[in-house]
């Protein structure tokens, strides 16, 4: 799966005025198959917006995401069959799935409809519903969402998307509404779907400790862009952007040694619009800073930054 310097703007036309508000700027990457890349950010950095990006529920202002080569954009019979090779899963597994539909329902429709699938779908329900461990399916087929638990909602969700055997699955923070340990199990969950299943994952958090748990590389944004990317455990032990420093000091990990602590600035409006767009935090913010907007380079191989100390 590949994002072409993909863009988004959002624009409103109001009585007096029209405003426009770029939530993703130029987002470039390739997600191999069988790899687990995590985007991380705090929230209105982009990130939930370029994975409606990659799924399509979102068409790009700029830009375009290609499948194997093929680009969504002009290809309408893969946009068509892309529920069958890309699937996301939600923040809120409360809110997936329908209240008036049995367990066996919500995961069984699918089948028949995507993948046109004739006759009874129990059997393969139950398959389904084993594989996310949700044990002894027999017990779950017929019981209706609100019987069930957040983190057996959230193995339901992951059991309707697996029936469609999709080869990428992006998931948008599937466990930040979730306690800690059951989110550990739902990862846990989808680690394991990845082998089994040989699944390629997109894990969108505002949590570096998930994503380095998670991910074999990691793309940090802020304000829209790619800030700094690279393999997780090189990143998080030596992060190079003042920001994925800062992010790393406010996420405890115990892992990780105590880094030198940096000031952190406050956030006092919305990030400025020309020069760095991290300046305003930034506490090594120059004169340049303000004056010209650093690109993303890549001062060794496969770790990439945008910061005007890392030329
Ligand atoms: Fe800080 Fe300047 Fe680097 Fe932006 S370019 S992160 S303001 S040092
Ligand atoms: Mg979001």
């Amino acid at each position: 799966l590949q994002a072409n310097e993909l863009n988004k703007t959002f624009g409103s036309r109001g009585l007096f005025r029209k405003t426009s508000f770029q939530a993703v700027r130029d987002v470039s990457f390739t997600l191999e198959q069988g790899e687990v890349l995590a985007i991380v950010g705090e929230s209105g950095s982009g990130k939930s917006t370029i994975a409606r990006m990659l799924t399509h529920l979102l068409p790009p202002t700029a830009g375009n995401v290609s499948y194997n080569g093929e680009s969504l954009r002009d290809n309408k019979a893969l946009r068509r069959s892309l529920p069958t090779f890309v699937q996301m899963i939600f923040q809120d597994p409360f809110a997936a799935l329908n209240p008036h539909h049995t367990i066996g329902y919500i995961v069984g429709r699918p089948l028949q409809v995507q993948k046109r699938r004739k006759g009874d779908p129990r059997p393969r329900v139950l398959e389904l519903l084993t594989k996310v461990g949700l044990t002894p399916a027999e017990d779950f087929i017929d019981k209706y969402p609100y019987q069930l638990s957040g983190g057996q909602k959230q193995r339901v969700v992951i059991a309707k998307v697996l029936g469609l055997s999709p080869s990428v699955i992006v998931a948008d923070e599937p466990t930040s509404m979730l306690d800690v340990s059951i989110g550990v199990d739902i990862m846990n969950l989808l680690l394991d779907l990845r082998e089994r299943e040989r699944l390629s994952l997109i894990l969108i958090t505002h949590n570096l400790g998930s994503a380095r748990y998670m991910a074999d590389r990691i793309l940090v944004m802020y304000a829209g862009q790619i800030v700094e990317s690279g393999p997780s455990e090189e990143l998080i032990r030596e992060p190079r952007h003042p920001y994925t420093r800062l992010l790393l000091q406010s996420s405890p990990d115990p892992w990780r040694e105590e880094a030198d602590a940096m000031e952190a600035i406050e956030p006092t409006g919305p990030p400025p619009q020309t020069g760095c767009s991290f300046r305003l935090r930034c506490p090594f913010a120059s004169d340049r800073c303000a004056a010209e907007s650093p690109a993303l380079k890549e001062p060794e191989t496969g770790r990439f930054v945008r910061c005007h100390l890392f030329e």
